[in-house]
């Protein structure tokens, strides 16, 4: 709800949003971008009218603050004002006006828990919700954590040890997990572990009793659902327990309800791809175990005048094709981007300032797409414009190496001109090499010796490109672009016979 400037860039209610077939863009109001915003909270007025004081807000006294120019929202338990904030809402202010006066969680997790609101409204904040007189004594407004449930088929978990090791056991009873499926981080004594099942996140959290080495290995044994993490102790001392529980432990949260935890990561490279878009590796910190699953995205989050700034990015492979390459790095200790840097970008600008060894934080991976989506396919389509083509290249590479049933990888990738085409040589070799994959380039603003294709995404283009290798053959459509032209996409599709489950379109998690 607040700050979507990315996930359905323009937001649907945006001024940004062409009034129909979403071509035009217009610019954003004048002096309402999030920067002006941010200079806004810092400037000292008093945005809540409350000169500084917070209040202890009933039920009965939010639900009378439901107009535009007098809008109080509760978000977990903290109530805000945000009517000074409505016209810098890059979703608009209808999106704001659905939760007046009322408690917006819900609504927020829904579409956006990954925005930082605490940062931004945070001279907004009115006070807390007060507790019901029901509640027992103390209870804090926010939501408890559910409890650990102790149903059979829930996770659990156990640990043991010998002279220099311990492990933790964790019992996912559930088949389908791999190494994707835990994150770990293991920072000054905290060990959180976060298995993810399905839709919901099984949380590991406790400060060790002892100290243990910077390295542990992670093993998944997937036919029994069984994940082991081995950690060295530092001392070789027999350990009477193995820690306390921290926030959270032994919780089983459904994901779309559970804050995104970061950790902060070094910047350790940077290179040009086009003239605007750049190759980031990130070092994940050494005692962190995450993988990127095929078609996810993060969040980076960075400071910025102050206040936390949080967008999506999809995590690519160093280069198109990996599989024959010897590692040169060890493997998922870094995490590439490819970032396109815009002239008036807020959060691209501060990236791109960041000097080698700076620290940007990297969320836990977030995303629908499922590689089951591409079990037994014959016909794979890639459509692609501009950066929309980072999941395309964990896609390829993981359907050129791991589906052997596939006959034909067709990827058509729009783009304005020559230049900005994104590891054009990668992929018209790549294409030269593999006789299963195809590349077609489409360019919008092409020099006028361009021979290629040229226009926008249409009818015309999709039905010529769009062949199946077989009458019948099982497909599937990837589609990722700027959101009008993802839109547009999706309706072309349907429109030549594709069905809602042979798309999927990467727009918002
Ligand atoms: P803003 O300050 O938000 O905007 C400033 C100006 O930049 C705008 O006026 C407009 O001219 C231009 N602009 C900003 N955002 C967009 C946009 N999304 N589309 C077109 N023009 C825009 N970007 C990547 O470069 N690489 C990725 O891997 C990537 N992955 C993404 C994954 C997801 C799930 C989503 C939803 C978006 C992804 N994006 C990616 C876009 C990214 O999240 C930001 O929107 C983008 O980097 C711009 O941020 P900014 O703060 O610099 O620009
Ligand atoms: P861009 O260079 O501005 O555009 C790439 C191509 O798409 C150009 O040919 C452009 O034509 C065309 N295009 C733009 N808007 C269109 C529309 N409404 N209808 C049809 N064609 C259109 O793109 P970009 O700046 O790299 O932006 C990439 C987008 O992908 C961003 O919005 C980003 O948020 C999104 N993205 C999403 C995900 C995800 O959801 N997982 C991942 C990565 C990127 P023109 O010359 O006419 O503009």
């Amino acid at each position: 709800m607040l700050n979507v400037p990315s996930q359905s860039f323009p937001g649907p209610g945006s001024q940004q949003r062409a009034a129909s077939g979403g071509r035009s863009k217009v610019p954003l109001k004048q002096g309402r971008s999030l920067m002006d915003w941010i200079r806004l909270t810092k400037s000292g007025k008093d945005l809540t009218g409350l000169k500084g004081r917070l209040l202890e807000v009933t039920e009965e006294e939010l639900q009378k603050h439901n107009k535009k120019d007098d809008c109080w929202i509760c978000i977990r338990g903290y109530v805000y004002n945000v009517s000074p904030y409505m016209e810098y809402h890059p979703g608009g202010e209808d999106e704001l006006m659905k939760a007046a006066g009322a408690d917006g969680t819900d609504l927020f997790d829904q579409v956006h828990r990954w925005v930082n609101y605490e940062s931004m409204l945070k001279e907004c904040l009115v006070g807390r919700i007060a507790a019901k007189p029901t509640a027992p004594k103390g209870l804090l407004p926010n939501r408890p954590d559910p409890p650990a449930t102790e149903s059979p088929a829930s996770p659990s978990y156990d640990w043991f040890q010998t002279d220099s090791l311990v492990t933790v056991v964790i019992y996912a009873k559930q088949k389908d997990i791999s190494l994707e499926s835990i994150i770990i981080d293991h920072q000054g004594g905290s060990f959180r572990a976060e298995t993810i099942l399905k839709d919901s996140s099984y949380l590991i959290h406790i400060g060790l009793s002892h100290e243990v080495q910077e390295d542990f290995s992670v093993r998944v044994v997937e036919n029994v659902g069984k994940i082991e993490i081995i950690l060295k102790k530092s001392e070789c001392t027999p350990w009477e327990r193995l820690g306390r529980p921290l926030e959270k432990h032994g919780s089983l949260t459904p994901r779309s309800g559970a804050g995104l935890y970061y950790r902060k990561c070094r910047l350790v490279s940077k290179a040009d791809v086009t003239p605007d878009t750049r190759l980031f590796r990130v070092a994940l910190p050494p005692d962190t175990h995450l993988q990127v699953p095929v078609g996810h995205h993060v969040y980076l989050k960075l400071t910025i005048a102050g206040t936390e700034i949080v967008k999506p990015y999809t995590p690519v492979s160093d280069s198109l094709v990996s599989e024959f390459k010897e590692p040169l790095l060890p493997d998922n200790k870094y995490i590439y981007f490819l970032i396109k840097i815009y002239p008036s970008g807020l959060f691209t600008q501060e990236l791109d300032r960041l000097q080698m060894g700076d620290f940007v934080s990297v969320s836990s991976p977030e995303g629908s797409f499922k590689i089951s989506q591409l079990q037994e396919l014959e016909d794979l389509f890639l459509l692609a414009a501009g950066t929309g083509f980072t999941p395309m290249v964990k896609i390829l590479n993981y359907a050129l190496t791991n589906i052997p049933s596939l006959r034909k990888i067709k990827l058509m990738f729009f783009n304005k001109t020559e230049d900005d085409i994104i590891w054009r040589s990668q992929l018209e070799k790549l294409a030269f090499e593999n006789e299963r994959f195809d590349v077609e380039f489409v360019l919008s603003a092409p020099a006028l010796e361009w021979r290629g294709k040229r226009g926008l995404i249409s009818p015309a283009l999709l039905s010529e490109f769009l062949k199946r290798s077989l009458e019948n053959s099982k497909v599937l459509l990837c589609i990722c672009g700027p959101a009008p032209f993802t839109e547009r996409g999706v309706g072309l599709l349907h429109g030549l016979g594709f069905s809602a489950d042979e798309i999927h379109s990467f727009t918002a998690s």
